[in-house]
């Protein structure tokens, strides 16, 4: 089996020991061997950050550019090979996984542009001959820690603008699926960085991520993944006066109303509950729906999901993959059996399903007669599940929307002008979608929630400047 080192100082290490990377839609095919970094190699990417910054933060915005242009052209003209790696290892579909490739490669290039565009304030003064200048300078070296979903394309819009506004990085990936970001990490390797600028360390969270978080060079940290994690990484960081940013979890509501185009509702929330296995943060896990379209909603959603088939996500007729792994599954079936002891009533699927691969397949699973004090609906699941709550009217749908700790999307399918702006004028969601489902986003515009989603400035687009760089003002008398 191939074995795939970290990459430390601007050369590959191996590890003391190395993990598996498996398919999750065959259990039998085994990714990849992935070295473990050592407390000691965390250090050691570190230190190697340290001492390339002050190199790359005076680099010029053109070599910024070419080296974030050169990777993105790359990986957009290899989309198909990892795009199937990204499958292979993460279990959703070819298309979806190319997609997502895409998305890594526009989001390099996007921030190559805004390497370019950086720029500072020059402000007159209160003070007669005296000139202000607001600044932005790299924060230093940036810790980067991700989740297994978007293997590819989250690491890329950390990586990306971390390096465009001339910081240097220690990123660590899931270990659930480590093998995008090593194959973006072998690109970023041939690139025209200074040794030590980009920097891969894998393995688990609590030997990796914590010293990672906790380590006293590292000036900021940008996580992704669950409401606990993102917790103690917060509490870590914030101790020691070091920048932080969390994007988590969600338990997103799409509103469909009485006046709604069943096929556009029905459309949305297929693709919003079910597309990549429901393993997505903007998931629609909660379908809120007014009493007049209920019934035909549901009709019509059980009717689409006995058309969804699912299987290896590598097979191009799969329209669903498998879950990542058995613990995912174990939790699924786990919320499964709760919300029934709740007294929700399933309507459709929620099955483990053995199929001729040996992997991690479920069928999708709708339930109906749900509350929104279910814990069903309270918590995330992070899996194909969707219970539909009925509500008598738009106020009451918006009531129930909010009502939640969580704030990342929010989605409504009417076609009422006045519910459309109401809603999003009164959502507390930092996406909202009308007529469009609760996941699939643009790569050059802001993207984060509000309440326990996320924490810190918004990630993506321009305004990811704000995370990445911090401000210096200075003042001049010209004597
Ligand atoms: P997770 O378990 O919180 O892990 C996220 C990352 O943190 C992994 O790399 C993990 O390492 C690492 N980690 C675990 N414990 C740590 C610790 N004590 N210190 C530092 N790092 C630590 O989340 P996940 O299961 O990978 O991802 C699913 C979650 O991510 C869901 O809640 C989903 O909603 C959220 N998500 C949010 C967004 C968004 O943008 N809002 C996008 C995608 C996913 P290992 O797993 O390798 O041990």
């Amino acid at each position: 089996m191939q074995q795939y080192d970290n990459f430390i100082g601007g050369e590959w290490v191996k590890g003391s020991s190395y993990f598996q990377n498996v398919n999750p839609s065959d259990v039998t095919d085994v990714v990849g061997d992935y070295a473990e970094a050592s407390a000691e190699d965390v250090a050691a990417a570190v230190k190697a950050a340290v001492e390339a910054l002050p190199e790359w933060a005076s680099s010029t915005p053109q070599q910024r550019f070419q080296v974030l242009d050169a990777v993105g052209a790359e990986i957009l003209a290899r989309k198909e090979e990892l795009g199937r790696l990204l499958s292979r290892e993460e279990g959703k579909i070819l298309a979806e996984g190319m997609g997502e490739v895409v998305r890594a490669g526009q989001i390099f290039k996007f921030f190559a542009g805004e390497a370019l565009r950086l720029a500072g304030e020059h402000v007159p003064s209160v003070r007669p001959g005296v000139e202000v200048n607001v600044l932005r300078e790299p924060v230093g070296v940036v810790g980067l820690i991700t989740p297994w979903n978007f293997p590819i394309a989250i690491p890329a819009w950390k990586i990306a603008p971390a390096l465009a506004y001339g910081n240097t990085v220690v990123l660590k990936p899931s270990e659930k699926a480590p093998a995008s970001a090593w194959a973006l990490t072998e690109m970023l390797s041939r690139a025209d960085l200074p040794a030590g600028a980009f920097n891969l360390v894998m393995g688990q969270g609590q030997k990796v991520g914590e010293p990672l978080v906790t380590h006293p060079d590292v000036a900021a940290v940008s996580f992704t993944g669950s409401f606990a994690v993102g917790q103690r990484v917060a509490a870590a960081c914030v101790q020691r006066q070091a920048r932080v940013q969390l994007e988590m979890g969600g338990k997103n509501p799409l509103v469909v109303l009485d006046d709604a185009d069943l096929d556009v509702a029905v459309a949305c929330a297929i693709n919003g509950a079910f597309y990549s296995t429901g393993q997505r943060c903007t998931a629609s896990s909660r379908l809120i729906v007014t009493e007049s379209i209920h019934d035909r909603f549901v009709e019509r959603m059980v009717a689409h999901m006995q058309r969804l088939r699912v299987g290896d996500a590598l097979d191009e007729t799969t329209d669903i993959g498998p879950v990542i792994d058995e613990a995912q599954m174990s939790k699924n079936m786990h919320y499964i059996e709760l919300a029934e002891k709740e007294g929700a009533r399933r309507v459709f699927g929620g099955g483990r399903l053995q199929l001729d691969k040996n992997g991690y397949y479920m069928s999708p699973a709708l339930f109906v007669d749900t509350t929104n004090d279910m814990r069903i609906n309270r918590e995330e699941v992070f899996g194909p599940v969707a219970c539909v709550i009925r509500v008598r009217d738009y106020e009451e749908a918006l009531a129930v929307a909010n009502d939640t700790r969580f704030g990342l999307s929010a989605g409504i399918c009417t076609t009422s002008l006045k519910h459309a702006h109401d809603f999003r004028q009164r959502v507390r969601a930092g996406l909202v979608m009308v007529n469009l489902p609760t996941a699939g986003v643009d790569y050059h515009v802001p993207f984060g929630g509000m309440k326990g989603s996320s924490y810190g400035p918004r990630e993506q687009g321009a305004h990811a400047r704000e995370f990445y760089t911090q401000i210096k003002t200075c003042y001049t008398k010209f004597a």
